[in-house]
């Protein structure tokens, strides 16, 4: 195999002090032939072998859910993030993301596969012994075992360190008693492998992998859920299951960092797999409005459906733009770490998940929220039919909404995003002080006119540089004000986060329209060009919102004035034409009928 390249990467939460080339972002049009050729196999087998199931699937026949597991794992799907000798693929990290895009177009089934290939699977990959890797990886690369993750409570939900499930050395120290009960257990019905976070000695909290037949782990019944019915959700108890002692995951007390870690990659890979789902949604949205007729013409005609169709498009293209972006960024690092510091693969993934955890915990909102305005808007497209069993839009809607309860909620995630920026700038990980400073200064001088937008994205340009001030001056303020007890102030750090996650789309989706555009030319781009404008348009004015709303909470007086003078100043963006621009981009996915994947 060809040596990574290795690049110079920007550090996680870097985006916001400092700026990206439009050559060095990875995007989805970077595909390789080998990404297409593995792409065009997960999607095909969606298409041929889940989505004929689908109904079978939610009304519970887990057979069914484990079968067609069985026969992805039998094409590699399941293992492609596993290394080669453990009976995976061993495939580079945009790979994973293009596959999870895939899988994540079906719904109930893409849910029971992230948790096998996810928080199931990897706990074991970065934190077993040798000897727990070789016992189980294989069976979970190929799918003959199928695994499930057990951290939440009935008590603990977001706040997971604060579960009771104890674990008690008995037998002179040979074995561990285990006593408690996990909620919400994906795969739970069907798995063989759990990997179950308990107590041990009180407070050390601690990872272990427990068989599914051992003696006295005990199910309960599948939940009645509101949506991805079809995935098998059941408490388990632990009511007094002994396991022998080398069962411990990786070290006693460090159960966090195993709960933790994992959840970086799956906040990941949350967000390629719902910008899949949003895609077909969307696809389907675009066909039946151009099928259904009203007032003697397709309602794909009336501007008020077009609105909803560019705006779709738009929001998934700025959530993919920093989807894959994030990729190449973990990508690199990896590479980086594996070849300038002599990691092993499995370690550097790790360790890259980790440095861009900020990003994941950024993306698993976007993704997540992205997708449900996409399935509203699709339900309203279908109109009565929208509201009908008999059509795709009212599973799509009720599949969505888990995604902003799990791997975190997204009011967690929020908080995280803000609390981690700050901390790796306290650190000194990161320098937000100088820059923040430097946006004070420039606040009190006089900012003058500012220099005029010059090229198709002067504009944008400019106002990429303005906003990222914007959040400086919020943040820093906001960090000076409050110091340690920022964390309490809630509303607050909602904002900024707000903030942060439009940055980073508006940045995302400039960047990798000006990289298509040094490929293709400025005409052939029409369209992404388009939707890149219209994201700021809307981002800049969220950002101004979510600002003034920040400042307004904890400035008064002359420090309001001048900060409230620097936002304004800091989001200026002329008044565009958007009646045009959404005209233009529905234009064309109406051409297309449907999502132009
Ligand atoms: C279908 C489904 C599948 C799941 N699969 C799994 C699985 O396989 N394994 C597993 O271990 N878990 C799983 N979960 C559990 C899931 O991760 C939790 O539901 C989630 O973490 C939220 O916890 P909770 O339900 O206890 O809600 P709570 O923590 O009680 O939260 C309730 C509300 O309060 C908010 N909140 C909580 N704390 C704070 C705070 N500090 N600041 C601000 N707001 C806060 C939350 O954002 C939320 O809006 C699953 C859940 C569901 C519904």
């Amino acid at each position: 195999m060809v040596a990574e390249e290795i690049k110079k990467v920007l550090r996680g939460g870097e985006f916001l002090v400092k700026e990206s080339e439009a050559q060095d972002v990875f995007t989805p049009e970077d595909i390789s032939e080998e990404q297409e050729a593995f792409r065009e196999m997960a999607r095909e087998f969606v298409q041929k072998k889940v989505w004929p199931n689908v109904e079978k699937i939610d009304k519970g026949d887990h057979d069914k859910v484990v079968q067609l597991l069985e026969e992805a794992g039998e094409l590699g799907m399941l293992g492609s993030s596993l290394p080669e000798e453990y009976g995976g693929l061993g495939v580079n990290f945009n790979t994973e993301s293009f596959l999870s895009e895939e899988l994540g177009a079906s719904n109930s089934w893409g849910v029971a596969v992230a948790a096998h290939t996810g928080i199931g699977t990897l706990p074991i990959l970065y934190y077993g012994t040798e000897e727990q890797k070789a016992k189980y990886l294989p069976g979970l690369a190929t799918g003959q075992l199928k695994a499930a993750y057990c951290l939440t409570e009935p008590g603990s939900g977001s706040d997971a360190l604060a579960a009771k499930t104890k674990a008690t050395l008995v037998d002179d120290g040979a074995n561990y008693l285990i006593e408690g009960q996990k909620m919400w257990i994906t795969n739970s019905g069907f798995a063989d492998v759990f990997i179950v976070f308990a107590q041990v000695d009180g407070d050390k909290f601690t990872g272990f992998i427990v068989p599914a037949d051992a003696e006295n782990v005990n199910l309960g019944a599948e939940e009645d859920k509101l949506g991805i019915k079809g995935s098998s959700t059941r408490q388990v108890f632990f009511e007094g299951v002994k396991v022998p002692a080398d069962y411990v995951l990786g070290e006693i007390g460090k159960g966090h960092k195993i709960a933790f870690n994992v959840l970086n990659i799956g906040r990941y890979k949350l967000c390629a797999m719902v910008l899949g789902g949003a895609k077909r949604a969307c696809d389907v949205a675009v066909k039946y409005s151009n099928e259904r007729e009203q007032f003697k013409t397709s309602i794909s005609s009336f501007g008020a459906i077009q609105y909803k169709i560019a705006e779709m498009a738009t929001r998934i293209y700025a959530g993919e733009s920093a989807c894959y972006r994030t990729s190449g960024l973990i990508k690199d690092k990896i590479a980086s770490l594996v070849e300038a510091e002599g990691m092993s693969k499995t370690e550097a993934k790790l360790e890259a998940a980790e440095e861009y955890s900020v990003e994941c915990a950024m993306l698993k909102v976007i993704g997540s929220e992205v997708l449900d305005y996409v399935v509203d808007e699709a339900v309203q497209i279908y109109g009565g039919n929208g509201f009908s069993e008999e059509f795709p839009a009212a599973r799509a809607y009720r599949d969505a909404r888990i995604n902003r309860i799990f791997e975190g909620t997204n009011e967690i995630n929020r908080l995280l995003t803000v609390g981690m920026i700050l901390k790796r700038a306290m650190k000194g990980q990161i320098d937000l002080f100088n820059p923040a400073m430097a946006v004070q200064k420039e606040l009190t001088s006089f900012g003058g006119l500012g220099d005029a937008p010059e090229g198709l994205f002067g504009a944008e340009r400019i106002a990429l540089a303005n906003l990222k001030k914007a959040v400086l001056m919020t943040a820093g303020a906001a960090a000076q004000k409050y110091m340690q007890a920022l964390e309490k102030e809630q509303m607050l750090m909602m904002n900024i986060a707000d903030m942060l996650n439009d940055l980073f789309c508006c940045e995302s989706a400039l960047l990798r329209t000006e990289k298509m555009i040094a490929t293709k030319g400025e005409e052939a781009c029409s369209h992404e060009i388009a939707m890149t404008k219209l994201f700021f348009v809307d981002a800049i004015d969220r950002i101004n919102k979510s600002g003034k709303d920040a400042i307004a909470s904890f400035a008064e007086g002359d420090e309001l004035r001048v900060m409230l003078m620097g936002l304004k100043r800091f989001t200026k963006y002329d008044a565009v034409n958007t009646v045009t621009l959404r005209r233009e981009i529905a234009a064309k996915l109406i051409s297309l009928n449907g999502f132009a994947y």
